[in-house]
């Protein structure tokens, strides 16, 4: 009979002890997302593909299509190419290529812009089966964005 109420008594301090911590993890901060559905923010440090980054007054690129980017990067992912126009001073970005395939998020071609006119995105999202989905036009991007 001893045995009995023992085993009743570890039982339920067991119940109990299980739904004390059941619900102080019910009353903890969410740390998990809805994905597909909600999106992370990422910190300002992620470092996603490179992309273009616009004028913060005209949203146009800042690129002078120096081509140290392309030089700097050890991977050759990036292809610049520019032409001159009448009446600009210059030349004027008209290709910037970016092969992910190749990236190793090395960051060089950020550190080698002078005028910075290119950072990292806070893309993760990429996912994909084919190769060509992941050339990027980032000029044609980012127009899109603007
Ligand atoms: S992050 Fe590195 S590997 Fe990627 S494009 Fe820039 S220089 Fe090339
Ligand atoms: S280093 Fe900067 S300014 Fe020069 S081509 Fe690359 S993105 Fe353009």
């Amino acid at each position: 009979m001893a045995g009995y109420f023992n085993e009743l008594f570890s039982g339920t301090k067991s119940l109990a002890i299980g739904l004390r911590i059941t619900i102080k993890e019910c009353f903890k901060p969410v740390v998990t997302l809805q994905y597909p559905h909600e999106s992370l923010v990422m910190t300002p440090r992620y470092r996603g593909h490179i992309e273009l980054v616009g004028d913060a007054e005209t949203g146009e690129t800042k690129c002078i299509v120096c081509g140290m980017c392309q030089r700097a990067c050890p991977s050759g992912c990036i292809t610049v190419k520019g032409e001159k126009r009448e009446g600009v001073k210059g030349k004027v970005l008209t290709v910037y290529q970016l092969d992910f395939t190749k990236c190793s998020l090395c960051g060089q071609c950020v550190e080698s812009c002078k005028p910075g006119a290119i950072d990292f995105s806070h893309e993760y999202n990429l996912a994909s089966t084919r190769k060509e989905d992941f050339i990027f036009d980032l000029v044609k991007r980012l127009k899109d964005k603007s």
